[in-house]
């Protein structure tokens, strides 16, 4: 396929309420389901487009919301992530994916090198060298005292209902991640997944790993069912519920906090 936008000014990052200064900072790496004109849907009807394949749906209000409730600068994406998906390593074979869940996406199949690297350049370093910069500027100002990156899920999978309405994924360090499982199961009617939906090892956790990890921040990845953020209201009751959650985690670092569990015996389902 030829590369179609190289005149392109299509911004691929956007940076909102950029003024915060909790010290706590927050990426949306799914936040859009955009395509441009001239990618023709990737050969997908429109429809697909509405679907968990080209976003994660609610994630960006449900983000916004968290940044105006965390007085947190809130990094997101503007492009679909069937272009190339930022949260993955540019490496991998699932960064540009030529299947989606079950879908083919036609024309993200048989891609040269020359197409490759002109999605990378125009999306995927441009949206990190973006984290890396706002990361730069909280921390030598007021500093960072958080990275979270905002996603949702579906609730169904492979004919599997998903039973967790939230669930938070970490890898290494887990000093952030434990205490917000802790303060979400506070609330005895959140059922709150501990690397589950996915886990780091299915290869979902770049993001966070390059900017959170690497620089010795706590961090965490935030995983919200999207049946719970489809609307506008939901957004914000999500928001309220896991700003009060990460206030209490924060507060409470370093020390030990007390869990219960409600985690099903079935392994990670993937996706
Ligand atoms: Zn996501």
């Amino acid at each position: 396929m030829q590369s179609v936008l190289r005149s392109s000014t299509s911004a691929p990052v956007a940076v909102y309420h950029r003024g915060g200064h909790s010290g706590v900072v927050l990426t949306c790496e799914h936040a859009s389901n955009f395509i441009p004109l001239g990618y023709q849907r990737l050969g997908l009807p429109a429809h697909d487009l509405e679907r968990h394949i080209a976003w994660d749906i609610g994630a960006l209000g449900l983000a916004e919301q968290m940044a105006a409730l965390l007085d947190a600068p809130l990094v997101f994406a503007t492009h679909s992530r069937l272009l190339l998906d930022l949260n993955r390593d540019p490496g991998a074979g699932d960064s540009i994916a030529e299947h989606s869940e079950d879908t083919p996406i036609p024309r993200n199949v048989g891609i040269g090198e020359v197409e490759r690297r002109w999605r990378r350049d125009w999306l995927y370093t441009p949206f990190h060298a973006s984290v890396d910069h706002l990361l730069d500027e909280q921390q030598a100002t007021i500093g960072v005292t958080a990275l979270l990156s905002i996603h949702s899920f579906t609730p169904i999978y492979q004919q599997r209902q998903r039973p967790w309405q939230v669930g938070i994924i970490s890898q290494h360090d887990r000093r952030l991640s434990e205490r917000l499982i802790a303060a979400l199961r506070l609330d005895s009617e959140l059922c709150v997944g501990e690397n589950q939906p996915y886990a780091a090892d299915d290869g979902v956790y770049h993001s966070v790993q390059r900017h959170g990890e690497r620089r010795g921040l706590p961090c965490a990845m935030i995983e919200v069912r999207n049946d719970q953020i489809s609307s506008g209201r939901g957004q914000l009751a999500w928001a309220a519920r896991l700003a009060a959650a990460l206030k209490l985690a924060l507060a409470g670092l370093p020390g030990a906090v007390a869990t219960t569990t409600c985690e099903p015996s079935s392994g990670a389902m993937a996706g």
